[in-house]
């Protein structure tokens, strides 16, 4: 056995030690519910489906808000026997519209995590932004050329510049997991790539480079509209919902100086807890891979006194665990049974 893999073997004994006597967890992640023609992100699930997932959860699972994950984390005794928690991120309208409804009527709470600045904005998401830009039909530049000054982005489009309607219309279901069908779908993922490493001073003014490079005219589309300030006063009010942070930029925490980590963790939680008038206790790290963000960010996002935060790592938590690395699992458009099941065998069994 090498060095590696004793560690390994000595962390997985340490793992379902720690499960066996303390417990586990699951926390659920979903972005939009919503039935969507185009969502090449997949963030997407139908409230339909999401109904009949949540039905399963209210029937067999102890739901709770993920601000108790946390603090069942920091106690010494076992986390009750299956524990889930549901969280919702970046503040889509629909989380009000489409998400609480069905969260009352099945009687469980859910989380979500807002993005201060998507509050009010007039403009959508900048990966919705980049799929009306990518996927319109029409006529691009041949090449694409950005200078944010500290880094260069160049794509030829060459003969995929023109997308005619009917191509636009085949592809419209494509999403990233599949392979691009067309130079307008490998532009897409270009540009996705290169505008999530920015940070948030260098990708502002990258989009509005793009837009006036492309002549593209956006629109705030209703079905991708984030939350207004109202809104967010009205989930605030509900019982069954907590909020918590996701920076106000929603920033690659990884790609920001230490100064503008503090300020898109420490100023988000302000402007949330002033709109709110609430105590925030719980974060989620936009995008959450551990590559998203450091362990900077996890200490600035103790110190401003968040109690937990959650990643995109998918896992159950186990007792004990790093409540500020709260792994979540993506259930995307399961079965109800399919993932009831799952989880069961994960919580109760460990696998
Ligand atoms: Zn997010």
């Amino acid at each position: 056995m090498t060095a590696g893999s004793a560690r390994q073997a000595i962390k997985a004994a340490w793992r379902s030690a720690r499960m066996r006597v303390g417990g586990a967890a699951a926390v659920l992640i979903y972005h939009r519910i919503s039935s969507m023609e185009s969502d090449p992100e997949l963030l997407a699930l139908s409230p339909e489906r999401f109904d009949e997932q949540v039905a399963a959860l209210s029937r067999d699972f102890n739901v709770v808000p993920v601000g108790e994950v946390f603090r069942l984390l920091n106690r010494p005794g076992r986390i009750p026997k299956r524990t889930v928690a549901i969280t919702f991120d970046d503040g889509y309208a629909d989380a009000l519209h489409s998400a609480v409804p069905i969260l009352h009527a099945h009687g469980v709470p859910g989380t979500v995590f807002l993005s201060s600045g998507a509050i009010d904005s007039p403009d959508e998401y900048w990966w919705d932004q980049l799929e009306q830009l990518c996927f319109a039909p029409g006529k691009l530049p041949s090449t694409i050329t950005i200078d944010t000054g500290a880094r260069i982005f160049s794509h030829a489009l060459e003969t995929d510049a023109t997308y005619a309607p009917e191509a636009a219309t085949r592809h419209a279901s494509w999403n990233v997991t599949q392979p691009a069908p067309s130079g307008r779908q490998r532009l897409y993922l270009e540009l996705a790539s290169f505008m999530r490493q920015l940070p948030p001073a260098e990708r502002n003014p990258a989009m509005v480079s793009l837009l006036e490079l492309t002549g593209v005219a956006l629109s705030t589309r209703p079905s991708h509209r984030t939350l207004d300030a109202a809104e967010v006063a009205l989930l605030s009010r509900d019982p069954f919902i907590e909020l918590g942070g996701h920076t106000i930029d929603h920033a690659v925490l990884s790609a920001c100086s230490t100064e503008e980590q503090r300020h898109q963790i420490h100023d988000d939680k302000l402007r949330l807890e002033q709109l709110c008038g609430c105590r925030l206790a719980s974060f989620s790290y936009p995008h959450g891979g551990f590559d998203d963000f450091s362990t900077e960010s996890v200490r600035l996002v103790r110190e401003v006194g968040y109690e937990g935060a959650c990643t995109t790592d998918s896992d159950i938590c186990v007792a004990w665990g790093d409540r500020f690395r709260v792994p979540r699992y993506l259930p995307r458009d399961m079965g109800a049974e399919d993932l009831a099941a799952r989880l069961a065998r994960w919580l109760d069994e460990g696998r």
